[in-house]
């Protein structure tokens, strides 16, 4: 069981710039995000997009934003759950929360932020009726780590960005990279549909278009898909492989957490807005693209500003008896109210330079 004082769901902008508001109040956070890395939309829709709307920074790559969150929140030492969903949520007699994940990983805290943007990614799955049987017994919808794939055969679908340059990355790990995909010509950047089609013509990918996958066959594992030509519906090609990795991209749906009795509106988590931004279960908040009030903005620098406030509601909660006073950094340090700031304040320099 992984103990903390706040759970954030969603390791988003928000999610993390959170941690850096309640370390400020000494309390630590553990992060659980459905992705394998964290940034929300930041990292997983437009890492390489300029975002002009964060103050102090009159241009920052949405990527760089998230590593600089990072750097900032690294003196606190958050904790970590990636790759898994928050599924289900216990209140437990003392008031605090039990969340589990997809996997069966416990959190236990006195506090849960939900923090989890439009929602946690879902892979989009192709219309196989099949696939299920096959999760994670040679169906993977997305590549984690590369190496799992290292000498085996591996098939990929899709036309986009993921399904290029994942095929161009495997093509010197695995033993043969087929690229199967529904038309013939491709989505994604102009100079990786030329690579993958240079890989082609020397061996290295087996480029396979106007098809597309449609049967899946094995036993316990998977063993063949089977792929259907376009141009002659009965002609069906089936290929020997270990994996079968279908690359549609990712969409964001609320998911599990609109089972949590949660008042909800329009997809998004009604929430307090006029005092902490918590929900209508005591001791549950909601901040940045997952919540809803009147007047709301999908911004980041709005989820910053509700973690901020978040922060001083849970501290009162966490601690009923202590009396908080606010602070600046510049004051505090980031150690919170002790007398240990300046170690701290210098430890948040070295870690930024
Ligand atoms: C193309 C594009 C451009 C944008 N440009 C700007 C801009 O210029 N300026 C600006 O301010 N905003 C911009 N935005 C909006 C901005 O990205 C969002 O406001 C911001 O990402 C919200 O941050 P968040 O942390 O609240 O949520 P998100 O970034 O959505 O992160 C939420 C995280 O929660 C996780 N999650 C959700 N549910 C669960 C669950 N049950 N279990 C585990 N994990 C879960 C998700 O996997 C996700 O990683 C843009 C958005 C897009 C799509």
């Amino acid at each position: 069981m992984i103990k903390t004082d706040i759970l954030i769901i969603g390791a988003g902008p928000t999610g993390l710039f959170a941690v850096f508001e309640a370390g400020l109040l000494k309390l630590k956070c553990h992060l659980i995000d459905a992705l394998p890395q964290p940034g929300g939309q930041c990292s997983e829709i437009y890492p390489k997009k300029p975002i002009y709307d964060i103050p102090g920074f009159p241009e920052v790559l949405a990527g760089d934003l998230v590593t600089n969150l990072m750097e900032q929140i690294k003196p606190f030492e958050p904790g970590f759950t990636l790759g898994e969903r928050a599924q289900t949520i216990d209140k437990q007699g003392d008031g605090s929360f039990i969340v589990t994940t997809n996997k069966g990983t416990k959190h236990h805290a006195p506090v849960v932020v939900i923090a989890g943007g439009l929602g946690s990614f879902e892979p989009r799955k192709p219309p196989i009726a099949n696939i299920a049987k096959f999760e994670d017994k040679g169906v993977a919808y997305i590549i984690r780590e590369p190496e799992v794939y290292r000498d085996k055969k591996v098939v990929i679908a899709g036309g986009g960005d993921s399904a290029l340059d994942w095929a161009i990355y495997l093509a010197d790990v695995a033993s043969e990279v087929s690229l199967v995909h529904r038309r013939n010509d491709f989505r994604g950047a102009l100079d990786s549909v030329e690579k993958v089609e240079e890989l082609s013509k020397i061996g290295k990918i087996n480029l396979i278009t106007n098809a597309e996958v449609t049967d899946l066959q094995g036993e316990d594992e998977l063993k063949n898909v089977v792929i259907t030509h376009k141009a002659s519906a009965s002609e069906k090609e089936i290929k020997e492989t270990d994996y079968f990795i279908p690359l549609f991209g990712l969409s964001p749906k609320l998911g599990p957490i609109a089972d949590w009795g949660l008042e909800i509106e329009k997809n998004a988590i009604k929430v307090d807005n006029a005092y902490d931004y918590q929900t209508n279960i005591p001791g549950v908040y909601a901040i940045g693209d997952v919540n809803t009030y009147p007047g709301k903005l999908k911004l980041i620098l709005c989820g910053f500003h509700e973690a901020a406030i978040m922060c001083q509601s849970a501290y009162q909660r966490i601690f009923p008896d202590k009396k908080y006073v606010m602070k600046y950094t510049t004051v505090s340090g980031v150690s919170g109210f002790d007398g240990s700031k300046k170690e701290a304040k210098k430890e948040v320099v070295k870690s930024i330079n």
